[in-house]
């Protein structure tokens, strides 16, 4: 299988190169040249454990991968959840269920694809015996998922950007707390604007790229999508036989990778029956799915800090689709949208999506009448997806667990939400190295420690 990028400007490339590169040199993102059919694997893989489902998945899109190496490499991804399912379902009632993406070591979604690419690196690294080196900016839960994907990794070197005083205390902690001294974490004076504006600068200086061996571990990166579409077979075949094709999966929305792994599923074969893109008050995504327009406006930060983002970098690959496979249109669409801040579809096909948007003070009111309703307490961001009035049957994506975010569960519930993973933070040392926004002193840094 070879990859071909959204811009088509640049060649297609095999699995590990797409996966090295994170974006096209073009400035597109990586697809693949052909989605494959995965109706004639449904019923055999149905009974396969979530590290199986996930290596017979892969198999089909890493081959240039040698096959025992890639079952060990996934194997070792799941090993840290603390759910013997790795991805659970909960049913709270005949038509809502829960499937819980927050088992693994830094309770969130975002460990499902990080633990693997972490791997993947690792292996690379030992095949090609060059060293990597990992920028990365983070608002929150990226990082703290990232520097868990890679903490302790032979020849690879992580440093991670966010703003100082401006992620939450115990996402600092998971970040700065770890202990491994291939790991840096980078606090930046300023805003995560700014943070993201200077990675993109280092980034941008190709000799130093090739210096340090760059690589980026944002979402734009193909293996995180790839890593995404599992769950989405694993709680098809948990959900009940006379439920599953007649529910609508739920994804608490922000740089569109998530719901976008699903879609590309169901473009597979999977009989998925739709998905609800669930935003919080930061709508550009609602805003599109309602009127077709897709315009820019501030971010506000929220309750539901990781859905904080109005350019959704994944929505480019929706895009190569829903205009018909044209890079050509891709480009025009990108380069009208970057110098207006806006692009109107003529007839946005928004086919199998419908959506909606949560702001703080519902998303505080959702956490409580879920609570008491059902006894359960879901996070800030998964609540965006409990929007009350829709009719149906839902499977809503669990996308962090709530001991995240204490502060916006007191207040809620008036109660404390704690895990033990969390709990240990507490009372340890943190390391953290305090630099300024400049992608001269970022480098200097990095230099420094590789
Ligand atoms: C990253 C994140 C999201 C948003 O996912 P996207 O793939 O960016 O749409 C939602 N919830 C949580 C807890 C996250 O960490």
């Amino acid at each position: 299988m070879q990859y071909i990028s959204t811009r088509g400007q640049v060649p297609a490339v095999s699995f590990s190169t797409a996966v090295a590169q994170g974006l096209a040199p073009d400035g597109g993102l990586y697809l693949p040249e052909k989605l494959p059919n995965l109706r004639p694997h449904l019923g055999e893989w149905s009974k396969l454990s979530y590290a199986e489902l996930c290596e017979a998945f892969f198999a089909i899109f890493a081959t240039d991968i040698d096959s025992a190496e890639l079952k060990e490499v996934v194997a070792r991804s799941y090993t840290k959840f603390d759910h013997a399912d790795i991805a659970p379902i909960v049913k709270l009632d005949d038509d809502r269920y829960v499937l819980e993406l927050f088992h693994g070591p830094t309770l969130a979604f975002k460990d499902f694809a990080l633990q693997l690419l972490g791997n993947l690196y690792e292996s690379q690294i030992a095949r090609t015996r060059s060293h990597i080196s990992v920028l990365g900016a983070t608002s929150g839960d990226t990082g703290a998922a990232a520097i868990h994907g890679l903490l302790g990794k032979e020849g690879v070197t992580t440093f991670i950007l966010y703003p100082d005083g401006r992620i939450s205390p115990l996402q600092e902690r998971q970040m700065t707390c770890t202990g491994a001294d291939n790991v840096f974490p980078l606090a930046i004076k300023g805003s995560f604007d700014d943070a993201q504006t200077a990675m993109k600068t280092v980034f941008e200086d190709r000799e130093f790229a090739a210096e340090v061996g760059l690589s980026a571990v944002n979402s734009i990166n193909l293996a995180r999508i790839l890593a995404q579409c599992v769950y989405y077979l694993s709680a098809y075949f948990r959900l009940p036989e006379d439920v599953r094709d007649d529910i609508t999966f739920v994804v608490p929305t922000g740089n569109f990778g998530n719901v976008l792994a699903g879609w590309l599923v169901q473009r597979m074969g999977l009989p998925i029956k739709g998905f609800r893109v669930a935003t919080n008050q930061n709508d550009i995504l609602h805003r599109l799915f309602q009127a077709g327009t897709y315009q820019l406006d501030e971010v506000a930060p929220s309750v539901a800090p990781s859905m904080d983002i109005q350019v959704a970098s994944n929505f480019e690959r929706f895009l190569y689709y829903a205009e018909g496979c044209d890079p050509k249109k891709v480009r025009e669409i990108i380069q009208t949208f970057k110098e207006t801040g806006k692009y109107v579809f003529k007839n946005f096909d928004s086919t199998g999506f419908i959506s909606s948007r949560s702001d703080d003070a519902q998303i505080e009111q959702i956490i409580k009448d879920v609570y008491l309703k059902y006894g359960y307490v879901v996070d800030p961001h998964t609540a965006c997806g409990f929007e009350q009035g829709f009719e149906g049957k839902e499977i809503i994506l669990a996308t962090a667990h709530p001991a995240k975010f204490p502060d916006t569960i007191q207040a809620a519930i008036g109660e404390n939400s704690t895990h033990a993973s969390l709990e240990v933070l507490k009372s340890k040392e943190i390391v953290k190295h305090s630099v300024i926004p400049s992608p001269a002193a970022i480098k200097a840094f990095m230099r420094a420690r590789i």
